[in-house]
């Protein structure tokens, strides 16, 4: 039997960084994962999209670069090499992964992890071993959900692991979800040439974020081609003689047969709990998600769980943030989670960022709300890369100045956001912002215009009457 002060099952986002900072805090730590270190992010999630992307982007650069003076010639696309790009990134980020591990004198074992006690985890990699630790922490992620619609099981069906390994472009893609990785890939694939189309349940796009935002979002990827069906269901996916999938879809105005190439299920996804050991041991679950307190500690004293497993925000940096908790309380140190200063980023083109409160959560908790907004049209950085969409809001209380959220739809929305996060976890207010002296010309002058624009100061737009 191996022994170590602290053992970490999952190697994500959650697992691999509550590793490190067990390290950092002097523990002796093991570490299991049954497949590749950096979980779904690093593997198929966050890195891989974001290098497709990055392609997608130099396609949209090379096609405009004529408006520009720069005049490229044929435009070739080549599939094969944006996937082994983006293969390459992953497998230069997973080394280093592995390096780190190395550096904080991490054990790093192979296999699939199992509590079997409240200080036992069971390692099977081939052969069973038993490892001891005072402090248990549990990271095992997330997997795509897939709904029960009758074909959804078929060829042609795929989730968002499948998409990551196609070898050619679809000719038409139907994606069935509107939210953050739906809409990610239906503008990687619209651009690439491929006919999209997005069927969402809810009444609009990227649910959980503001009205606004969601509506402008949709304006733009329908002028991109991407066909959106919104308050919407799939009933059923059966093959057309084409070869094609026939998709039955209910909208507002009654059943419709969709056609597609393939169908990307992009609904969500779920704890990755099965087989973990928990209803042995007795650690509590709740709708598939197992349930922890602020400190991340689970109903087991001295087991703790982090990341996608725990439900709530299933973002990486949520889930590195959430193992570092649940390492520093395992180890003694006293840390607790804050959810109420969390980015949210959706990689589109453009991208959409936002912090807080939507207009419609700040509106239903009745605060004195003062919405200010500012459009990249005129601000003068968006001008120059010819990516004038979007527009930043901010919503602030109308007295204070305090800020309750920010959205952005925009250019780099997602490198801009981390202003508007700093400054809500330092309660800033709107004038600290907008007395803030920001560089020119930058995108990030729309955020303090934005500011200006709460306190009716606002520089570069008409003067309202
Ligand atoms: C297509 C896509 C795009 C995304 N883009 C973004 C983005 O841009 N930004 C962002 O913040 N988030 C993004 N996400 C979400 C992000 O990937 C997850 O929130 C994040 O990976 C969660 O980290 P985690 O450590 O909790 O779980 P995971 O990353 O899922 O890692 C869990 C690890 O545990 C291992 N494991 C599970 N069970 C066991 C076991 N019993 N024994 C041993 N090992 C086990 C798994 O193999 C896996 O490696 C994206 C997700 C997807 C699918």
């Amino acid at each position: 039997m191996k022994q170590s002060d602290v053992v970490i099952v999952g190697g994500g986002p959650a697992g691999y960084v509550a590793a490190i900072r067990a390290s950092q805090l002097g523990s002796k730590v093991i570490l299991i994962e049954k497949d590749s270190l950096g979980g779904t992010c690093l593997n198929r999630g966050c890195i891989p999209t974001k290098a497709l992307l990055h392609s997608v982007g130099i396609l949209e650069s090379a096609r405009q670069g004529k408006d520009y003076g720069v005049n490229v010639g044929e435009i070739i696309i080549d599939f094969a090499k944006m996937m082994s790009h983006k293969d390459a990134v992953v497998k230069t980020l997973v080394t280093g992964v592995q390096y780190l591990m190395r550096s904080n004198a991490i054990e790093v074992i192979k296999g699939i992890g199992k509590v079997i006690s409240p200080t036992e985890v069971e390692v099977d990699s081939g052969q069973k071993e038993t490892i001891k630790a005072a402090k248990i922490i549990l990271a095992p992620g997330s997997v795509p959900l897939v709904v029960p619609i009758p074909g959804v099981d078929g060829s042609g069906v795929i989730t968002s692991d499948g998409v990551l390994q196609l070898s050619e472009i679809p000719q038409s893609l139907l994606v069935i979800g509107g939210g953050a990785i739906g809409v990610e890939f239906a503008t990687i694939f619209a651009k690439l040439g491929t006919k999209v189309t997005i069927v969402e349940m809810l009444p609009q796009i990227i649910p959980t974020e503001d009205h606004e935002l969601s509506m402008s979002l949709k304006g733009v990827l329908e002028r991109d081609g991407i066909k959106i069906f919104t308050s919407a269901q799939v009933r059923r996916i059966e093959d057309d003689p084409e070869g094609d999938k026939l998709i039955s879809v209910t909208t507002g105005e009654g059943e419709q047969k969709l056609t597609a190439e393939l169908v990307l299920v992009a609904v969500g996804r779920k704890p990755n709990i099965e087989g973990l050991g928990l209803e042995a041991v007795g650690i509590k679950t709740e709708r598939g998600r197992i349930v922890v307190n602020d400190r991340m500690e689970t109903s087991i004293s001295g087991i703790y769980a982090a990341g996608d497993a725990v439900g709530g925000i299933q973002l990486a940096h949520v889930a590195s943030a959430e193992g570092v908790v649940a390492v520093e309380n395992a180890l003694g140190k006293g840390s607790a989670i804050d959810y109420r200063v969390v980015p949210r980023c959706i990689y589109t083109m453009p991208e959409v960022a936002a912090v807080g409160l939507t207009e419609n959560q700040a509106r239903e908790k009745e605060l004195n709300l003062k919405v200010s907004r500012f459009p990249f049209t005129a601000n003068s950085k968006a001008l120059i890369l010819g990516q004038r969409d979007g527009f930043v809001k901010v919503l602030s209380d109308a007295r204070s100045g305090e800020i309750f959220g920010v959205h952005i739809l925009g250019p780099q929305a997602t490198e801009l956001i981390p202003e508007a996060t700093l400054a809500m976890k330092m309660e800033a207010t709107v004038s600290e912002i907008s007395s803030t002296i920001h560089a020119h010309p930058t995108l990030s002058e729309a955020i303090r215009e934005t500011a200006l624009d709460a306190e009716g100061m606002v520089v570069h737009m008409p003067r309202k009457s």
